[in-house]
C-alpha cells in the first residue's frame, strides 16, 4: 500500500482498499501504523458524494532524508534530499579519489554533516546514504571492483567504513549507473525502458529496463566501452584489448587524435570548448564519434528495446554534433519497430544526475517494502 502511495498522490482509505484488495480495517490499521512512522501524512478530504467527506492520506517525503554523494577521480558533488528527491542542501567542491577511501570517506562525512545542518536537518532524520564511484563496483556488498583509477579503494569497505560515521545503510555503485537512476527519476519517471550513456574520459552505460536498474550478474551491464568497433583494430585501448570503442570515441581519445591533428588540446574541456567555438575539426571529430557510438547503441537497441537514450558526461556539453552523429546511425541501422518511438537526447539533469541518482537509490532503500515494514513493525 505505501509503495502505491510513493506517487504522491492523496487516496482515501476505500480508495486504497480497491488499489490493494485488502478489507478496510487492513488499511485502517496500516495507514495508522504509516501515519505514526512519519511516512505518509493527512492530505485533506475528497470531494463527498454525499455525507461527511472521507479523509485523504498521501506520501510525506519530508519525514526523513538522505545524504547522495558522487564522487569523481577529481570532484565531488553531496546533495542532502528528501525522499522524493527535492534537493534540501547541496555542494560541488574539488577532491582527489587518489588519496584512498579514509580520507575521502572521512571527508565525505565532515561534508555531509555540515550539509545536513544547511538543511535544518539532524543525523536522525538520515535515512540513508547513496555513493557513486568512478569505477566498477559490487554492489550488493558495496565494495570497489579492481578500480583502475582509484589506488587503495580495491574491495574498500565503503559502507563500513560510513557507518562508523552515520548511524545509517550506505549504498554504493558505480558512477554511470547511479547517472542513469538520476536522470530516470528526474526527467523520465514515467518511461520504463531507458539507456543512460556516459561519453567521457571513458564511455560506458546505465541501463533502466521494465523501471529497475539492472546490473548485471556481476555488476559489469553496460560496460559498452570496451565493444570492440570495426575499422579500429590497430587501437589500444587502457583495458590491454585493441579496437575498444572507448578507444577512439571517448572524450579522451578525442582530445589525444585533436592533438597530434595540431590543435591546442590537453584535455575533454578543450574538445567541448573548441566545438562550441565553431571549430571545424574538432566538430567533425566528434560526429565522427558520434557515429562510432551510435553503431554500438544500434546493438543495444536490438537487444533492449529502450524508448529513451540519454547523453551524458562531458562529451554531451559538446551539443548537436555528437547527437547528430548518434541519431544517424542508430536511426539507420536499428530496426524501424525498435526506432519508432525512440527518442535520442542529452540528460536533462546534467551534472546533477549522479548525485540525484545516489540520493535516490539511498531514498529506495529506505523506502523498500522491507525497510518500511521494518520501521513501522
Ligand atoms: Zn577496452
Amino acid at each position: 500500500m505505501f509503495q502505491l502511495l510513493r506517487d504522491g498522490r492523496a487516496r482515501t482509505r476505500a480508495e486504497l482498499a480497491t488499489l490493494t484488495g485488502q478489507a478496510r480495517s487492513t488499511v485502517a490499521g496500516r495507514i495508522d501504523a504509516l501515519m505514526a512512522a512519519g511516512l505518509i501524512a493527512p492530505a485533506g478530504e475528497a470531494t463527498s458524494t454525499g455525507g461527511r467527506p472521507p479523509a485523504t492520506f498521501a506520501f510525506n517525503p519530508s519525514s526523513q532524508v538522505v545524504l547522495g554523494v558522487d564522487l569523481g577521480a577529481t570532484h565531488a558533488r553531496l546533495a542532502v534530499t528528501d525522499l522524493a528527491s527535492t534537493v534540501l542542501a547541496e555542494l560541488d567542491a574539488p577532491l582527489a579519489i587518489a588519496d584512498g577511501p579514509e580520507p575521502v570517506l572521512g571527508w565525505v562525512a565532515d561534508t555531509g554533516r555540515k550539509l545536513l545542518e544547511t538543511a535544518g536537518r539532524s543525523l536522525g532524520d538520515l535515512a540513508g546514504v547513496g555513493v557513486g564511484l568512478p569505477g566498477p563496483v559490487e554492489h550488493a556488498t558495496g565494495h570497489p571492483n579492481n578500480p583502475p583509477i582509484m589506488p587503495g579503494w580495491d574491495d574498500a569497505d565503503v559502507p563500513g567504513i560510513l557507518r562508523g560515521h552515520f548511524d545509517a545503510p550506505a549504498l554504493v555503485d558505480n558512477d554511470v549507473n547511479i547517472m542513469a537512476l538520476g536522470e530516470h527519476r528526474i526527467a523520465w519517471p514515467d518511461v520504463p525502458d531507458l539507456i543512460l550513456v556516459k561519453v567521457a574520459t571513458g564511455i560506458g552505460a546505465g541501463i533502466i529496463a521494465d523501471g529497475a536498474l539492472r546490473r548485471g550478474a556481476q555488476g559489469a551491464a553496460g560496460d559498452v566501452g570496451h565493444i570492440a568497433v570495426p575499422g579500429a583494430e590497430d587501437i589500444v585501448c587502457r583495458c590491454g584489448n585493441v579496437g575498444c570503442l572507448e578507444a577512439i570515441a571517448s572524450a579522451q581519445a578525442l582530445a589525444v587524435r585533436l592533438r597530434t591533428e595540431g590543435l591546442d588540446v590537453s584535455g575533454p574541456s578543450d574538445v567541448v570548448a573548441l566545438v562550441r567555438g565553431g571549430d571545424v575539426t574538432a566538430g567533425r571529430a566528434v560526429r565522427q564519434a558520434g557515429r562510432e557510438i551510435g553503431s554500438v547503441l544500434a546493438a543495444t537497441v536490438s537487444l533492449l528495446n529502450p524508448s529513451v537514450i540519454v547523453l551524458g558526461g562531458i562529451l554531451a556539453e559538446a551539443g548537436e554534433h555528437l547527437l547528430a552523429g548518434i541519431r544517424e546511425v542508430v536511426y539507420r541501422r536499428s530496426l524501424p519497430l525498435a526506432t519508432q518511438h525512440l527518442r535520442i537526447a542529452v540528460a536533462r539533469t546534467g551534472a546533477q544526475a549522479g548525485v540525484l541518482g545516489a540520493a535516490a537509490m539511498a531514498a529506495d532503500h529506505a523506502l523498500s517494502p522491507e525497510a518500511v515494514d521494518a520501521l513501522t513493525a
